[in-house]
Formats: structure tokens, C-alpha cells, sequence
């Protein structure tokens, strides 16, 4: 069986033990298959990404004594890719510019008429104010969005694999569930090349990842994953969403959580396999 993963980090911050988990894990689980581990940088957020923690990210995985193909790839570097993927999109109508800000989203949402307030992976689920909107009327400070109602029309029935402890099992994806569960998702945000979602699957494709191995927290976001493979016409790869690392009070690791950075326990001393041992590895 071929088997290719990656890890795919994005350099804002500190690697943290719950990156060294993600990291190792799909290092090893290449390496039981026979299979090749991947790096790539997703520093598409060209704001927030930063050089000296991109250097940070090489630097303590060859540490922990990971190793991977070069050249990596680097988001910055793939605008080119995201935006035929968007024009893809576009031609077959399934995507409209949105003005709105977090403010309008909350008060449309908020708006007794609307009911229940929903959230999905991205946060509160976007209420459809800018839907009608043709991309031709598309100005700088618009973003894209998905019109999932569109999508779920031509949709035929779509499943994923998945072998992560939590979720083992294939899961189906149902096309009107989307609309409810994560509404018309952002593809292209303001000054960037594309969104987290569109660029994580365009890459993954280019790149021939078979195995997505990844935190937990992103399982919820796989059925948007599996709909832009199909729309891109993409393989879809097994998905393996691994539990979390979390503090002594049970909290998630955060990139700001300096105390458990990689480089902060290097610096007091720990070995790789002490680190190895933290993680439960
Ligand atoms: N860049 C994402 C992160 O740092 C990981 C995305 C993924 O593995 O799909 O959380």
C-alpha cells in the first residue's frame, strides 16, 4: 500500500508538545507502512507567519530527529494553485464575494427571525447575507465563499475513511447536513491566496498525500474537505485524527503556551526521547 503523510505546521508561534505529538506520529506511522513523511510549511497567513519561527519549526523537528524530503513546501509560494482551484469554482457557479465582518455576521445571526444560533468549524455558521452577490461585482474588500445550498444540490452520496481512535470508521457526508452543519465556508480571505480549507486540500492533492494525520480538532472540518475534493476533483486520502495534547488542566495546548514549547524544554535539558515520553510516544 502506498502511504504518504505530512505534517503541516504554520509558523506563528512556537512548536508546542502537541505538535511534537502530531509530528512524531506521522513520522512513525510513515515509517511502519514503508511510506514517506512529508513537511509543509502553511504560512498562507503571510501577517502572521514569521521567518525566525519557520527556522524554529526545521530546527526542533530534525531535532526530535525527523526527516523529510526537500524542497518543503511553503503555502507563500502556491497562489498560483489556489487561485485556479477558485476560478474552478467560480466557472461552475458555486461562489459569491461576501463583504461582511464579524460584527454584521453576529448581528444577522443574532436576529430573532434567524433561531437558533449555530456554529461550525469556522465559528458561528455564516447567515447568507452576501449570497445573492455575482462574483463580477467582486471588490478588495470582499472574500469567497462557498454556496453550500448550490453544492448540496449536485451532490452525490460522499464518505471518507477514517482510523483515528475517537471516529474509527468511514463516515458518510451528507450534502443538506453541510448547509446546516458548516454553511457557505470562506475559500479566499482578504489579501490571501486562499482559505485554510481550499489550500489544505489543494495541497494535500499536490503533494499525493494518502493519509491525512492531524489533531483531533479538525475532524469536524473533514466533511468540508471531502465536498472540495470532489467539486476540485481530488483523490480523497484516509484521515486519522489523533487525540490532543492537553495541559495537567486539561486544556488544549495553545501556540502562545510558551511553557510547553519544544525549545523552551530543549533549553532546560530534555532529550528527544524525553520529549517522546511527555507525549506518550
Ligand atoms: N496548519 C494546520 C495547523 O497548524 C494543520 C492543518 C492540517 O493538518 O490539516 O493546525
Amino acid at each position: 500500500m502506498m502511504f504518504t503523510t505530512r505534517f503541516a505546521p504554520s509558523p506563528t508561534g512556537p512548536l508546542h508538545l502537541g505538535h511534537a505529538y502530531s509530528a512524531c506520529l506521522a513520522s512513525d506511522m510513515a515509517d511502519a507502512a514503508g511510506g514517506t513523511f512529508l513537511l509543509r510549511i502553511e504560512d498562507i497567513d503571510t501577517s502572521r507567519a514569521r521567518p525566525e519561527w519557520e527556522a524554529q519549526i526545521y530546527d526542533d523537528l530534525r531535532w526530535l530527529g525527523l526527516d523529510w524530503p526537500e524542497p518543503v513546501m511553503r503555502q507563500s509560494e502556491r497562489g498560483s494553485a489556489y487561485a485556479e482551484a477558485l476560478e474552478r469554482l467560480d466557472n461552475i457557479g458555486l461562489t459569491y464575494p461576501c463583504a461582511c465582518r464579524r460584527a454584521d455576521i453576529e448581528a444577522a445571526a443574532g436576529a430573532p427571525q434567524e433561531g437558533v444560533p449555530r456554529f461550525g468549524p469556522d465559528g458561528r455558521i455564516y447567515p447568507g447575507t452576501c449570497r445573492h452577490r455575482p462574483m463580477s461585482g467582486r471588490t478588495d474588500a470582499d472574500v469567497i465563499r462557498l454556496n453550500m445550498a448550490l453544492v448540496a444540490d449536485r451532490l452525490p452520496d460522499l464518505a471518507f475513511d477514517e482510523t483515528g481512535p475517537a471516529h474509527a470508521g468511514s463516515h458518510g457526508v451528507s450534502a443538506s447536513d453541510l448547509v446546516t452543519t458548516i454553511g457557505d465556508p470562506i475559500l479566499q480571505r482578504r489579501g490571501m491566496g486562499g482559505s485554510y480549507h481550499l489550500s489544505v486540500v489543494v495541497d494535500d492533492a499536490a503533494q499525493g498525500i494518502t493519509h491525512v494525520i492531524r489533531g483531533e480538532d479538525l475532524f469536524e472540518a473533514t466533511p468540508l474537505h471531502v465536498v472540495l475534493q470532489y467539486l476540485l476533483d481530488l483523490p480523497v486520502p484516509t484521515y486519522h485524527h489523533h487525540r490532543l495534547i492537553r495541559d495537567e488542566a486539561g486544556k488544549r495546548l495553545a501556540k502562545r503556551d510558551d511553557a510547553r514549547a519544544i525549545a523552551t524544554y530543549r533549553a532546560e535539558g530534555l532529550s528527544p526521547s524525553d520529549i517522546r515520553a511527555k507525549i506518550g510516544l
